[in-house]
């Protein structure tokens, strides 16, 4: 059995009070939310704080506000986002997200916040320190070399988030807050090609809520790939977002792969392919197309890349035919093994 190493633990009420201890003690503290990704990755030493400043006693990290759009603080779980009805309602891909990942124990302990901040994943590098060691370690810790593309500078761990990518389609943004300042990212800008460095965040933050707009016409998807339907990560995912007139004619279209990079992929071809247009059959096929050419899947995850990435034109296809109307209720089930929609 891997233990945890001995670490401090610090659990502060507000944000502010965790802004200043994250800015005191340096990169040897991390914030921990739910615990469900850092815990393990402690254990297998890929992560290795000294401290943990704990969020989970941070009231205003759990409230919902709905007033104009939605605003969710960090904290909320993401079995709390499924018991939102509005959320399923108004931002039916984040809810479909949230509603996959992982399994319903960890979704009651899991938080949105770490879910957006969740570590970049590779198979080279989830696993225990003496298989790391036996291999010299790699770039992402600890190594100079990256196994899964040798001559590669950077790290190509893979953005294995379900959320994120159906936040970027749903226009999310962020609040990310330090002792000193406070900004808002868009989410679409939150991450970076880069598996080892894969957040625009410093470490010195507290990201404390999610900022969605009302997304009047708008009608949301989101569709996940993995191979077992019961609590498996991505290794394909298509989010998208399309706002329509009475017509059905597209005004505006966000579409988000997650799963085959070390970052969500937004496409903007697809949305100027698709602005203007309607979701016939021609123009799905095309999308799906456009869509597949952004996908650098690598063998560093589950099932072939090759595969992962002929799967594309398949997942786009059937989000955009959920958003066009067709009842889509059976084929998520048997194909992307989703209850949930
Ligand atoms: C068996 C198993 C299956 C899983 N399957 C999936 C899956 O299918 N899809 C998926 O997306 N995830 C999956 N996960 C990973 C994980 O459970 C989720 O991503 C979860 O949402 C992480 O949230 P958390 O609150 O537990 O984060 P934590 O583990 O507490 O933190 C994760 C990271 O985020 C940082 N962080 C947390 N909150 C904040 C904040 N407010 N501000 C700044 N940084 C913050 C932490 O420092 C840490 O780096 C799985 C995990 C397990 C163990
Ligand atoms: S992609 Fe390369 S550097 Fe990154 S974790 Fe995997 S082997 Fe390591």
């Amino acid at each position: 059995m891997m233990r945890l190493p001995p670490f401090r633990y610090i659990a502060p009420t507000s944000v502010s009070e965790a802004a200043k201890i994250l800015k005191e003690e340096g990169p040897c503290a991390m914030l921990v939310a739910g615990g469900t990704d850092l815990l393990a990755n402690m254990k297998r030493g890929q992560q290795t704080p000294e401290i943990l400043i704990s969020l989970s006693n941070i009231k205003s990290l759990h409230d919902v506000s709905n007033s104009s759009g939605l605003t969710l603080g960090a904290g909320l779980t993401l079995g709390s986002l499924l018991e939102n009805d509005s959320i399923r309602d108004s931002h039916t891909g984040l809810w479909q997200a949230a509603g996959v990942v992982a399994t319903p124990l960890l979704r009651n302990t899991a938080t949105i916040g770490g879910n957006i901040c969740l570590d970049t994943r590779c198979s080279y590098y989830n696993q225990n320190e003496d298989w790391r060691k036996a291999i010299n370690n790699c770039l992402k810790k600890d190594g100079d070399t990256c196994w899964v593309a040798t001559t590669s500078k950077t790290c190509r761990a893979v953005s294995s988030t379900d959320t994120a990518p159906a936040l970027i389609s749903l226009g999310a943004r962020v609040r990310l807050v330090s002792a000193d300042a406070e900004r808002i990212v868009e989410m679409k800008d939150l991450y970076q090609d880069d598996g080892a460095n894969y957040l625009q965040r410093h470490s010195n933050e507290v990201l404390t809520e999610v900022i969605l707009e009302p997304l009047v016409g708008w009608r949301s998807t989101y569709w996940k790939l993995r191979r077992r339907g019961s609590f498996d990560f991505p290794i394909l995912s298509v989010a998208a977002a399309v706002q329509t007139d009475g017509g059905g004619t597209i005004e505006d279209a966000r579409i988000v792969l997650g799963a085959v990079s070390s970052l969500p992929l937004l496409s903007t071809e697809a949305t100027e392919f698709l602005v203007g247009k309607k979701l016939d059959d021609d123009v799905i096929e095309e999308t799906g197309h456009i869509m597949a050419k952004l996908a650098k899947p690598r063998g560093n995850t589950d099932l072939t890349p090759i595969w992962r990435k002929k799967m594309v034109p398949s997942f786009v296809n059937h989000a955009l035919r959920e958003l066009r109307g067709d009842d889509v209720r059976e084929l998520r089930k048997r194909i992307a093994h989703q209850a949930r929609g």
